[in-house]
């Protein structure tokens, strides 16, 4: 009996199972980690293939099978179970990743593998065709996200075939697509997080200007504000963090963008949305109630991030008026590069 909750959908079609192994072009030497091996009619493929087969199994009932498929055959020592959520477990090296992925762990894992350092040659993994057309989405693509950035950015992506609802037992609700991602070698010399940091704050609501993405939310220039600190901190800069200067008001207009009325209408899913956004929802709850009034200044280390920002998108880049989904990874870039010349990071 199939637990549909750990996405499982075995793979019936022997045609296909071979093609997704044909296409990991693997040699003799390689260390393959697969994800959700199941019974194991791609992990028998593979060990046929490669020298060692990593598989990470959630389900015991599952693990304890692919491990019975191997007993007592010379592929016993090279097939290596671990028991447990691949998005949690810390990963030993490998050179290839193959997957038919639990569709609900498709986003994570993809994450996780561009992550992965030193990168895999290369992984082929099953998808649900749109999370698979999301890989692909370019600029003004209505599937175009924060997870397209990142997958161009990290790797070259190709669609390798569809597969059908019918070469599954039991077959899934949607069709699926198998990709193949190759990650840049040499691989891009930013950090995977600074650049996930900055694409997070652009994209949680990507039809909005950067300018609104930025300005439009108190916690993220908390947030930067307090980057801009430790970097201070850690790099020798004496911050001057007295008062406002005299006549400056210490009270500011604040437009609250009442677009932000949508708020629940984000473009991340759910439960990937950043810490300062939940805070910014329960800052926005606080007003709705309390009405908005006047905002407290906050110092004067809070307006020199904040004129620095405004700098940095206004004038420097000159893109404080697009939005993260007409944005390339060339001009993600520019901003990345603006803003740490400036001190001013995302993790
Ligand atoms: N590889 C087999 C095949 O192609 O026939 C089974 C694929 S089935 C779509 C996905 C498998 O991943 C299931 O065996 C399921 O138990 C396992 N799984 C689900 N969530 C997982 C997770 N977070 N970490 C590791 N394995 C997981």
């Amino acid at each position: 009996k199939m637990n549909t909750d750990l996405g499982q959908h075995i793979l019936k079609n022997p045609g296909v199972a071979d093609a997704i192994v044909a296409k990991a072009d693997l040699k003799q030497s390689d260390i393959v980690l697969e994800v959700g091996p199941g019974t194991g009619n791609l992990t028998m493929r593979i060990l046929a293939k490669a020298r060692k087969c990593i598989a990470v199994e959630m389900d015991p009932r599952m693990a304890a099978e692919v491990t019975k498929r191997v007993q007592g055959t010379p592929m016993q020592k090279r097939l290596d179970v671990m028991l447990g959520d691949v998005i949690k477990t810390d990963l030993p090296y490998f050179d290839v990743c193959i997957s038919n992925t639990p569709y609900q762990i498709s986003s994570p894992l993809v994450f996780k593998l561009l992550a992965t350092s030193p990168a895999p040659r290369v992984c082929i993994l099953m998808f649900q065709r749109e999370f698979a057309m999301r890989l692909f989405a370019r600029p003004g693509d209505k599937l175009y996200s924060r997870l397209s950035v990142n997958a161009q950015m990290w790797a070259k992506v190709d669609h390798i075939m569809k597969v059908g609802r019918n070469n599954f037992n039991p077959p899934p609700q949607v069709e699926s697509s198998v990709v193949r991602i190759t990650p840049k070698n040499p691989r891009p010399q930013i950090s995977f997080d600074e650049w996930d940091g900055l694409l997070r704050i652009c994209f949680v609501r990507k039809n909005k200007t950067l300018r609104a993405s930025f300005f439009g939310t108190t916690s993220v220039m908390d947030l930067l504000e307090s980057n801009y600190r430790t970097w201070c901190a850690q790099n020798d800069v004496i911050l001057d963090d007295g008062p406002l200067e005299e006549g400056v008001a210490d009270e500011m207009e604040v437009e609250e963008d009442e677009e932000w009325d949508g708020i629940m209408d984000v473009d991340e899913d759910e439960d990937e949305l950043p810490e300062f956004f939940k805070a910014e929802r329960a800052r926005r709850a606080e007003i709705k109630k309390n009405g908005p009034g006047k905002r407290k200044r906050k110092g004067k280390v809070a307006e020199l991030v904040r004129e620095k920002v405004r700098r940095i998108l206004e004038d420097e880049t000159e893109l404080a008026d697009r939005r993260a989904r007409m944005c390339d990874e060339g001009d993600f870039l520019k901003l990345l590069y603006a803003f740490n010349k400036e001190g001013i990071h995302f993790c």
